[in-house]
């Protein structure tokens, strides 16, 4: 049996389940874990949602986002009686940020932890892990399963799943997009996905304050001598002056990437915990994942991520050192 076939067996079997996400979540993650949690009530299941950080407010619009706690009071107050937890789009344990202790708790307790995931660089670190890394999304896995289930997709459900996609590949525009995704999304929008309303959310309108973090990002701007990095940084006085969430800066890193003959886009975020948050982007051939492994993160071969504990000129300069550098060893 596949190990997704088990995955659908612990889910016929069970009758209530905790699925959670990621830290700083993102389209992927929440419409995963609300695609999943909308099936298993139509099929007659309880779920219990939970993530470490708030949900972006560009996603407010999603059937039942309601649902979600966020952090992990109310789980150690409701806690037992899960029959899993299932774990979307969360490559390594520390991602799961201020719930990994509950999430171990109830390991502890006999409850298993089922991981679906579709990072390069994911960890098989649950009881039952389905990690496709040729998988676009997180929701092309979770559709694959209620197809596996027998269990019918709604309009709540595909609108959930049409932005797991569409966010995570960009607006169908990264290499993982491929004949199968558009596949999967045609029916998304014949089950009642509307794709103009969601596109307006979530691409086309931003709150003023993701304005103000770019306007400060891009004073910061800088290339290689090479022009084959980009990078930008906004430290803690500035994110503190404007009152930034973490939501506020999530997808400045790509305005490097558009730069003509740029390989490798860069951004750098103070965090108020002392570390420095990285985002890496490439656009043709550096493994951003691989890079990403130098300073404890990881992702995907075009997109990955960072936190690391330190100054942030310091660890400017060597992220920057081994992006030149790979960008000159990994080049054709
Ligand atoms: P971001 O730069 O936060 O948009 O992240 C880009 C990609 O890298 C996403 O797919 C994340 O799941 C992944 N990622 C971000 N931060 C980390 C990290 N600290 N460790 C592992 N993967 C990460
Ligand atoms: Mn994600
Ligand atoms: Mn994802």
């Amino acid at each position: 049996m596949s190990s997704l076939s088990r995955v659908a067996e612990e889910l016929k079997r069970g009758g209530r389940f905790l699925i959670v996400g990621h830290v700083m979540p993102d389209g992927d993650c929440i419409g995963s874990m609300l695609a999943l949690s909308l099936a298993c009530e139509r099929a007659g299941k309880e779920t219990v949602l939970a993530l470490p950080g708030p949900v972006p407010s560009i996603y407010s619009f999603l059937p039942a986002v309601d649902r979600i706690c966020v952090g992990p009071a109310l789980l150690q107050r409701g806690a037992g009686a899960f029959s899993a937890v299932v774990i979307l789009d969360t490559s390594v344990p520390e991602r799961l940020g201020n719930l990994e202790p509950v999430i171990n708790e109830l390991r502890a307790s006999g409850i298993p932890a089922i991981l679906i995931d579709h990072h390069v660089s994911a960890a098989a670190y649950a009881d039952l892990n389905f990690i496709d890394p040729g998988a676009a999304a997180v929701g092309e896995i979770i559709f694959d399963l209620l197809k596996l289930l027998g269990w019918q997709i709604d309009k709540m459900i595909a609108t959930c799943l049409y932005v797991t996609v569409a966010t995570d590949t960009g607006g169908f525009r990264y290499e993982t997009t491929t004949a199968a995704t558009h596949r999967r999304v045609a029916e998304f929008i014949e089950a009642g996905a509307n794709v103009r309303e969601i596109s307006l959310r979530v691409f086309e309108e931003k709150p003023f304050k993701n304005m103000e973090a770019l306007r400060a990002a891009l004073n910061t701007l800088e290339l290689s001598p090479c022009g084959r990095v980009a990078w930008m940084s906004l430290t803690r006085e500035v994110a503190a002056g404007l009152q930034l969430a973490d939501e506020h800066t999530d997808g400045i890193v790509s305005y490097g990437r558009m730069i003509e003959g740029v390989e490798v886009a860069l951004f750098f975020r103070e965090m108020d915990d002392g570390r420095v948050k990285v985002s890496f982007r490439s656009k043709n051939f550096v493994n951003a994942s691989r890079l990403a492994a130098q300073f404890g993160g990881g992702g995907h071969p075009r997109a990955a991520g960072a936190v690391v504990q330190g100054e942030l000129e310091r660890i400017k300069a060597a992220v920057i050192e081994a992006a030149v550098a790979a960008v000159r060893e990994e080049g054709q």
